[in-house]
C-alpha cells in the first residue's frame, strides 16, 4: 500500500515535471519563429550593413532636400507655430524608403523609434512602465491571440491608456506570404476591429511578422489608413543576444544605429531585463525616442 502510494506521487512529480519543460519550449517557441528571418528582413539588413554612414548621410540629405521642396509653409518657423504644431500633433517625421525616420521640417533628427512586438505577452506591463519611467514613447505591436481573454484585453486596454501606440501584427503571427487574400485580410482586419473595441480606436500602425509583407497586405493597410513599418535592427530573437548585458551591448551599438532608426523589441524576459540599460545607452548617444504620434502616415 505504502508503495503504491510513492509510486504515485512519483509519477505526479514527473508528470509535473514533464509538464513545465514543455511549457517552457513553448514560450521559447516565438522567438525562435521570429529569428527564421525572412527575405525582406534580410534583405533589409543586407541594405543596412552594406551602406556605409557616407551613403546613408548622402540619402538623408538627398531625402530631405526633397522634402524640403515639398514643404509648403517653409516661412512657418516662429515658435508660436511650432507650439501649435506640437499641441495639433502635426506630423513631423515621414519614413524613407530605406526605413528610417526623417523630419519633414525641422523636427530633431537624432530619434529612434521603440517598437515592442509580440505583444501583451507576459512582460509587456512591465517593458511599459520601465519605458514611461523613461519618458520614451513607443508602439507595442500586438497580436490577436494575445488577447483572446478579458485578462489580456485589460493589458493591451492599459499599455493604451499608459500613452503608448498598439499597432497591428496580425491576428496570428501569421506569415502573410503562406496564406490566401482572404485570410490575410482576415489576419489583419479582425484584429483591428478588436484593437478599436479595446482601445475605442483603430490601430495607425501596422507591421508584418517576420517583415513578410505582400503587395496585397500593402495595399489593404494603405486603404486602411495605417502605415506600414519593417524595422531598422533587432537582435533580442538571436540566440547570442537571449540575455540582458549581450542584448544591451548590441541594441546601443549596432551598426545600423543611425538617426531615425526603427529598433525592433520583443516582449521577452531578457529584453524586459535589457530595457532600462538600452534606453539609457541610447540617451547617453544623444539619441532621443520618436514620438509615434509625430509619424505622417501616409506619403503625399
Ligand atoms: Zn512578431
Amino acid at each position: 500500500m505504502k508503495n503504491i502510494k510513492f509510486l504515485g506521487i512519483f509519477l505526479l512529480i514527473s508528470w509535473a515535471l514533464v509538464a513545465c519543460a514543455e511549457n517552457g519550449q513553448e514560450v521559447a517557441q516565438p522567438e525562435e519563429i521570429e529569428g527564421q528571418t525572412g527575405e525582406e528582413e534580410k534583405k533589409n539588413e543586407a541594405e543596412n550593413v552594406d551602406e556605409d554612414s557616407e551613403d546613408i548621410e548622402a540619402k538623408e540629405q538627398e531625402e530631405q532636400t526633397k522634402e524640403d521642396t515639398k514643404t509648403e509653409d517653409d516661412d512657418s518657423h516662429s515658435e508660436e507655430q511650432k507650439e501649435e504644431k506640437k499641441a495639433k500633433k502635426e506630423p513631423e517625421y515621414f519614413l524613407n524608403d530605406v526605413g528610417y525616420f526623417k523630419p519633414i521640417d525641422d523636427a530633431n533628427p537624432k530619434v529612434v523609434l521603440l517598437t515592442i512586438d509580440d505583444a501583451p505577452d507576459e512582460h509587456a506591463i512591465e517593458m511599459a512602465k520601465t519605458l514611461k519611467e523613461l519618458k520614451a514613447p513607443a508602439i507595442f505591436f500586438v497580436n490577436g491571440h494575445f488577447m483572446d481573454t478579458k485578462e489580456e484585453r485589460k493589458v493591451v486596454k492599459q499599455i493604451h491608456d499608459m500613452g503608448f501606440h498598439i499597432g497591428n501584427h496580425t491576428y496570428n503571427h501569421q506569415n502573410l506570404r503562406e496564406v490566401s487574400n482572404k485570410q490575410q485580410k482576415k489576419e489583419i482586419l479582425k484584429l483591428n476591429k478588436i484593437i478599436e473595441e479595446v482601445i475605442g480606436e483603430k490601430p495607425k500602425f501596422f507591421r508584418a511578422p517576420h517583415g513578410a509583407n505582400t503587395d496585397y497586405a500593402e495595399k489593404l493597410v494603405k486603404d486602411e489608413g495605417m502605415l506600414l513599418m519593417n524595422w531598422s535592427y533587432g537582435y533580442d530573437f538571436m540566440a547570442d543576444y537571449m540575455e540582458k548585458e549581450a542584448l544591451e551591448e548590441i541594441m546601443v551599438n549596432a551598426p545600423q544605429l543611425g538617426k531615425g532608426a526603427n529598433l525592433l523589441m520583443h516582449d521577452r524576459e531578457w529584453t524586459n531585463a535589457a530595457l532600462p540599460g538600452i534606453l539609457e545607452g541610447l540617451k547617453e548617444k544623444g539619441y532621443d525616442f520618436l514620438d509615434p504620434d509625430l509619424i505622417q502616415l501616409t506619403k503625399e
